[in-house]
């Protein structure tokens, strides 16, 4: 079997042995004769699945005790939606919320609260097409305001909060779709914090929502059930048929990343691997350049062009030939993009760094 350098943004690379395990498992689950795809979403297998899988995530994350973690459906997208609609829409006329426009996905999240309620751009990336991100102390919520929302990492973009804002007793509300798991976070300082997993965790059709019990509690009562975080937080995230195969592969990944140490190791390469990519843009002599704000360059997408964007599809052509794919920037903002999240390893990044210096060095 030959395996190609998945660089995609999204749905990503998993580790090979989460995948040969589906693989062994799919048809007879652990020897009950039938697949867990096949089982009921009330029975003791998936069940345990289920549970194994919010107690991973509770683990891994150091989640505290006042926060639930919900598995829901939807994708992150959802919860563009959904956030507002708990926490802002029916909050009364001076109730506001707060959005870092930070790129392509906070646009989105800061347009699905708009559409709800009145939403604030504290900090708008547009002069600056979308390069930099404000400092945390330059971050302050509104008053009035229901929480302050921003987007831990552009996946398109390619920036990345280095640290986190002090909104007192507005909640801090961070989409991690494309981050989470790759580094510590202080979850204590979070209201909510939603990921998709098709990033960092495991197939698409799953995301993660961590929220304070007292924010989950307070849904109004107006919702359809669905939409309302209370209603499956009550459930445990069994309210309705939960997307069974994707809570299973997330929990297999969850259980991997548990065998090789959790979270500090992943910081740790994601910081080298990183590292050897801008590197290799910052020693080519402007052939590569990296057109994001040095410090809030992204550890997990590393987006760059070629000064000669004419270029830019050649080296796309020569990546696929060395197997190597996923490499192409964004269709809303072209160039090339290195999607390098936790089941990258780092040998896959060294041979895109080695073919980078090689192509420089050859068309220079
Ligand atoms: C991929 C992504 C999303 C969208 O996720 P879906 O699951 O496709 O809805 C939202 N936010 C960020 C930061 C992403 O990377």
């Amino acid at each position: 079997m030959k395996r190609k350098l998945n660089f995609y943004a999204g749905p990503s690379t998993l580790p090979v042995p989460v995948l040969e395990e589906i693989q062994r498992e799919i048809v007879d689950y652990k020897g009950h004769g039938l697949s867990i795809i096949e089982t009921s979403h009330r029975s003791k297998e998936y069940d345990a699945v289920h549970h194994e899988a919010i107690a991973n995530i509770r683990e891994l994350l150091e989640v505290p005790e006042n926060y639930y973690i919900l598995l829901l459906g939807g994708g992150a997208s959802l919860q563009f939606g959904m956030l507002p609609l708990n926490l802002l829409h029916f909050a009364g006329e001076d109730a506001c919320a707060d959005y870092v426009v930070s790129g392509s996905w906070a646009k989105k999240a800061f347009g699905d609260a708009k559409k709800l309620g009145t939403a604030n751009a504290v900090f708008d990336g547009k002069e600056q097409n979308y390069m930099t991100l404000p400092s945390a102390s330059e971050i302050k919520p509104s008053p009035g305001s229901r929480y302050l929302h921003i987007t831990s990492n552009e996946t398109i973009g390619g920036l990345q909060f280095q640290d986190w804002p002090d909104t007192g007793e507005v909640p801090l509300v961070a989409d991690m779709s494309s981050d989470i798991m790759s580094r510590g976070i202080p979850v204590d300082r979070f209201g909510v914090i939603y990921a998709g997993a098709q990033k960092n965790l495991g197939p698409a059709g799953v995301t993660v929502v961590i929220i304070r019990k007292d924010i989950a509690e307070a849904a109004p009562e107006h919702l359809p059930d669905y939409l309302s975080y209370r209603v499956h937080a009550e459930k445990d995230s069994l309210f309705n048929t939960p997307p069974v195969f994707s809570v299973y592969a997330l929990n297999l990944v969850l259980r991997y990343l548990k065998q090789h140490g959790g979270v500090a190791p992943l910081e740790e390469a994601a910081r080298q691997k990183a590292d050897l990519l801008y590197q290799a843009i910052e020693e080519s002599n402007g052939f590569y350049r990296c057109p994001v704000d040095e410090q809030y360059r992204s550890r997990m997408n590393v987006v760059f062009r070629i000064a000669d964007e004419s270029l830019e599809p050649v080296f796309l052509e020569e990546a696929a030939k060395h197997d190597m794919v996923g490499l192409k920037g964004h269709r809303s903002v072209g160039g090339l993009r290195a999607s390098i999240y936790n089941a990258m390893p780092i040998s896959g990044v060294e041979a895109l760094a080695t073919l980078m210096r090689s192509f420089a060095s050859r068309r220079s």
